[in-house]
């Protein structure tokens, strides 16, 4: 299986470059040609000596992925099934808001984190992607965009996967997304979301970067949240709140907690009121999730009524909040779903 050349960040290109005897504007003009023109092929490197070109067919593809299968919504909302080099499959969703468009990556094949609600953990991990494997599913998008002249506004590491399982990967990707010569997508549009690693929050938190950290929470207190996400119980809420002080005391961003709403599970009044003791004084929001049902795993949605409920007690109890609205409710937009119905898991 050959490497992607979009595995390497700028630098990583710069050195393989220099290596090779060549000048560093070569660096760019390859950036260009790759994140700019959106070439297909290395033949397409006009400017590009021909030696260079063999060496770059010899040892690199540009897409390491296939399009399998494609489901639009009406809202706007695409879910894509790639096929990677080896065969395995993984998925990438785009949504349209009013803001711009954002891609939704995966960072792994499979999940190990085991969180009893998600439809990814059905399928266990088999590898983590590589940083250009995730690049990969954004280009993909991207040049199915570049048709309307429209681009990928903001990217979402909220696919199948755990990105701080995958942390070296993740972070490769997300520098070449956001570097002037690749797409150039502001930090403050790249998300990272991770159910809680602690020793990695800690890491990231000493990135010199803006990008926006979520956090999984789903459930105010240990005992729930132990339940419902095994990896609780190495890192508990202490531990990961504290890790979340040290970030916000190293980064002015404030941190997103995402919370799926889970009928008769999380969403009584006694939760509402655990979750503001728990965010208290913390420069967070929460965020409150629909929950797009698992059939396999027997957890129930709340209804609008009852999520509006949940939000005007942490509003009156001082917790910011926002209520997302689903998004691709008629197509397998749950993660894992697609690619877990195709291999005939769900
Ligand atoms: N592993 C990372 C990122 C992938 S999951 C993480 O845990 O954050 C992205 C988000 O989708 C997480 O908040 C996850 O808990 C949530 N999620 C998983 N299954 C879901 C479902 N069926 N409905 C709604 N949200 C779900």
């Amino acid at each position: 299986m050959k490497k992607t050349i979009y595995d390497f960040t700028y630098e990583q290109l710069n050195t393989w470059l220099m290596d090779k005897g060549e000048k560093s504007y070569r660096t760019k003009q390859i950036f260009q040609w790759l994140y700019r023109r959106r070439i297909t092929d290395f033949a397409m490197m006009s400017d590009i000596k021909q030696s260079l070109i063999e060496t770059f067919n010899e040892d690199f593809v540009i897409d390491p992925i296939k399009l399998k299968q494609r489901q639009a919504s009406k809202d706007g909302t695409v879910k894509y099934l790639f096929e990677l080099q080896d065969g395995f499959l993984v998925e990438t969703v785009l949504m349209q808001f009013d803001y711009g468009k954002s891609v939704c990556v995966s960072s792994q094949v499979g999940c190990n984190m085991g969180c009893t609600f998600c439809a990814s953990g059905l399928l266990k991990k088999n590898r983590d992607l590589s940083a250009g494997e995730m690049m990969a599913q954004v280009m993909y998008v991207q040049k199915e965009l570049d048709v309307r002249e429209e681009r990928v506004s903001h990217i979402v590491i909220m696919g199948t996967g755990e990105p701080f399982d995958n942390y070296d990967n993740v972070m490769d990707f997300l520098k070449t997304v956001n570097h002037d010569l690749g797409l150039a997508i502001g930090a403050r549009h790249l998300s990272v979301s991770t159910c809680g690693i602690v020793p990695r929050i800690k890491q990231f938190a000493r990135e010199k970067v803006q990008y926006n950290l979520a956090i999984s929470l789903h459930a105010p207190n240990d005992a729930l949240r132990s339940k419902l996400m095994p990896i609780n119980q190495a890192y508990p809420l202490s531990d990961l709140m504290d890790a979340l002080k040290e970030y916000s005391t190293l980064n002015n961003r404030r941190i997103t907690l995402e919370y799926i709403l889970l009928k008769d599970v999380n969403d009584q009044p006694e939760h509402a009121t655990q979750l503001s003791k728990l965010v208290k004084g913390m420069n967070a929001y929460v965020n409150l999730i629909p929950y797009n049902v698992v059939d396999e795993h027997g957890f129930r949605a709340v209804d609008v009524a009852s999520a509006l409920k949940f939000y005007d007690k942490l509003m009156k109890l001082g917790v910011k909040s926002t209520l997302r609205k689903e998004n691709g409710g008629d197509i397998d937009a749950a993660c894992g779903q697609l690619r877990a119905k195709a291999e005939g898991k769900l």
